[in-house]
């Protein structure tokens, strides 16, 4: 199933979106899934009707997994971790597929990274490997946008990944997914920069939230970075970058300084 949340004229909506490309439709939710389940509301739109916002209403936390590709680590110069290196980034990095992002002030070289993103649905702790799928609601679209100076400088990554805009998500979540081997893409202007697949993550999504689950809680919308493959280069203004999961679809961002 195919999740989204969308803005008409009114409040934004979660809804479902059914049908063949170019022709789908989204079947209007009351409430909010994560807490209420698929209630259907009895009005429908079309996809071309209606803005898609970001997929999760970002109420608690974006956990961010670094290095967790071997050629991306070592296109960086950087050690593969032994095991998974963690950050975590503020609610307000969300903002949702189409949207202009504004590269900040304070760096100068910003990086695109395209990711699958892993999105929570209960309350857990301390989850074992074999209930990851238990607490997993579905799987959407990122961008780990990284102000790289500002990576390399701070001791702390909460500048270079936290900023306003740095974690575009969407533009849907799919339920229904297997992560094992999904292809994932990165498109700069139109040509193709990232090449990879969720088969060579050094952590897999089951590893990942158990391990995180250990530390701390997660709670239902809380979304998981699992890490970007090889390619990652600079973005501007001007530029435009899309991010593709198999699977899942197309999260589309600008950029502007
Ligand atoms: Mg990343």
């Amino acid at each position: 199933m195919k999740i989204c949340r969308f803005v008409t004229d009114a409040d934004p909506a979660y809804g479902v979106i059914t049908g063949e490309p170019g022709e789908e439709m989204i079947t209007q939710l009351v409430g909010d899934p994560f807490y209420q389940g698929i209630q259907e509301a009895g009005v429908a739109h079309k996809l071309d009707d209606v803005r898609l916002v970001a997929p999760i209403i970002p109420r608690s936390k974006l956990v961010g997994v670094g290095r967790n590709y071997v050629d991306h680590a070592q296109e960086l110069g950087n050690e593969v971790p032994t095991s998974p290196m963690l950050f975590l980034m503020p609610n307000t990095a969300v903002v949702g597929p189409n949207e202009p992002i504004t590269l900040p002030a304070f760096a100068e070289e910003f990086s695109y990274e395209a990711e699958l993103a892993v999105v929570i649905g209960r309350i857990c702790k301390d989850v074992p490997l074999e209930r990851v799928p238990e607490v997993v609601f579905g799987y959407t679209v990122s961008n780990d946008i990284t102000a790289r100076d500002a990576q390399r400088t701070d001791g702390q990554w909460a500048r270079a990944k936290g900023f306003d805009g740095s974690a575009p998500l969407g533009p849907w979540i799919e339920t229904d997914l297997d992560p094992e081997d999904l292809r994932i893409t990165g498109r700069l202007n139109g040509t193709t920069v990232q090449d990879g697949t969720t088969a060579d993550m050094v952590f897999g999504v089951a590893e990942l939230i158990s391990y995180i689950s250990q530390a701390m809680t997660l709670l239902p919308g809380d979304v998981i970075l699992t890490g970007t493959p090889a390619g990652v280069g600079p973005i501007t203004d001007g530029d435009r970058f899309e991010a593709e999961v198999e699977g899942i679809g197309t999260l589309t961002n600008f950029f502007r300084r």
